[in-house]
């Protein structure tokens, strides 16, 4: 068994559970809190652990999961590339806007 990361998130880590689990790969989800409670932690530090069955599967369960992650950035990246500019103020205002968050006037 292998720690691989740890995140907040939950739907993140089932997320990357099942890209590795189609890929052949077996792991489970660990979830922190009792450990946690145990040791007098606050539940807030409460955050699954996926981790890997076998040792052996880890460096391809990572290179795995950087692709899923590079994948997700760029998607991010093209979700912040239609980036506009306010023509009332000038201030750069993210795609999703419809409106300058600055100054509130309307996408031009
Ligand atoms: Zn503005």
């Amino acid at each position: 068994m292998k720690v691989l990361f740890t995140h907040p998130d939950f739907t993140r880590v089932g997320h990357c559970q099942a890209i590795l689990e189609e890929a052949g790969i077996a792991c489970f989800i660990r979830n922190e809190s009792t450990q946690n409670l145990l040791a007098g932690l606050p539940d807030t530090a409460a955050q699954p652990v996926l981790c890997v069955t076998e040792d052996a599967d880890a460096p391809r369960a990572m290179e795995l999961l950087r692709d899923f992650s590079a994948a997700e950035k760029q998607i991010e990246a093209e979700e912040n590339s239609d980036e506009w500019k306010c023509p009332q103020c000038g201030e750069t205002v993210p795609g999703n806007f419809g409106s300058c968050w600055k100054c509130d006037a309307l996408r031009g």
